[in-house]
């Protein structure tokens, strides 16, 4: 039976350089749910590499975990890329690292880049530099998360960079969104005052969490979805109707 759920789905680990230590699988999950979720998606720059491990504390803790991307593209916006299976999102995880440019990461400069496994245990770093523009332009992400049976939402639209507004000012004909995020300090309806011609798009407010604390707030919309899975977000984001989010 529909129901009204909140749903976060924009969580970085801990793999994000940008991203807390504390940002562990136990530590998200357990979060998410004192915080009332029924869906996340994890989505750290450019990888999927730690998703598995937080997929498998939800399936111990009973909650449903999405495997997610935030990409950098060419021209520097962040589009979210949310995917129904880890195998799909591992196929399209393949396509990105073809297209990231081989620099290594500073640690001291830009952060640790750690993989957690399901018990919290670190178990290695990724050494190449997760926070950099992929040799790919909006439209191409858009499309490859698309054949890949993912969501492409554009991430924190109204913020003044890394976003589609701040970079091209526009949404490119060629890029087909499912949804827009506007970034947590900003309610929905300045949002809407501010940027009317995005409101054709199911607008959708995530944490964009890089710490534990960025999880705790009343910014997020209320959907109304069949259940807690991937294909009922599917579902109600194609639906076009705009009376099943309400912000409040
Ligand atoms: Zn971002
Ligand atoms: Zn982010």
């Amino acid at each position: 039976m529909a129901d009204w759920m909140q749903v976060d789905l924009h969580i970085h680990t801990a793999l994000s350089p940008c991203a807390d230590e504390e940002m562990t699988p136990w530590n998200i999950v357990r979060m998410a749910q004192l915080e009332g979720l029924k869906v996340i998606a994890v989505t750290d720059h450019n990888t999927i590499a730690n998703a598995w491990a937080v997929i498998e504390v939800g399936k111990k803790l009973g909650l449903t975990v999405l495997p997610g991307m935030e990409v950098q593209t060419r021209e520097e916006v962040h589009l979210l890329g949310i995917f129904p299976t880890l195998e799909q999102a591992s196929a399209f995880q393949e396509v990105i690292w073809s297209h990231l440019p081989d620099k290594p990461n500073h640690p001291e400069i830009f952060g640790e880049q750690i993989l957690y496994d399901s018990s919290d245990r670190p178990i290695g770093t990724v050494e190449r530099l997760l926070l950099q523009s992929v040799l790919l332009g909006v439209e191409e992400v858009g499309a490859a998360i698309a054949a890949h049976g993912g969501l492409t939402i554009a991430a924190h639209v109204n913020r003044r960079s890394y976003s589609l507004i701040s970079q091209l000012a526009m949404v490119p004909e060629g890029l087909r969104l499912d949804a827009v995020e506007i970034d947590r300090s900003l309610s929905y309806q300045r949002f809407i005052e501010k940027y009317g011609e995005l409101s054709c798009y199911p607008i959708l407010c995530s944490s964009d969490a890089h710490r534990l604390t960025d999880l705790v707030g009343s910014y997020r919309p209320w959907l109304l979805l069949d259940e807690a899975s991937f294909a009922a977000l599917k579902e109600l984001l194609l639906s076009d109707d705009c009376s099943r989010i309400r912000f409040r």
